[in-house]
């Protein structure tokens, strides 16, 4: 991935830090965390924000881990957590949660 100039935080006028944070999303009780995502981050307000590519990706992901949590709510699955990792274990993990 190529790394352009910190773009400026319009509300503080700082730099942006380029580095890793949890993304968090929930839905209709349901969770999902992915750690180690790449983004611009505002060290005043912690505001965090992503470059078009990783947006569609996390899109796409939410998407298909929402569908895989749903199913398994709907047969009232005893497991409720799930980590899953693609590649490097423990790198790249992924975590859904079901309410
Ligand atoms: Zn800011």
């Amino acid at each position: 991935m190529t790394i352009e100039p910190a773009p400026i935080c319009g509300k503080h006028q700082v730099s942006k830090e380029w580095r890793p944070i949890t993304f968090e999303y929930s839905d209709e009780g349901i969770s999902i965390r992915v750690p180690d995502v790449y983004a611009w981050v505002c060290p005043k307000s912690g505001e965090a924000s992503f470059p078009p590519e990783t947006v569609d990706e996390l899109i796409t992901t939410v998407r298909d881990l929402l569908e895989a949590a749903k199913r398994a709510r709907e047969r009232r699955s005893v497991l409720t957590q799930y980590v899953i990792s693609v590649g490097q274990p423990g790198v790249s993990a992924t975590q859904i949660r079901a309410a």
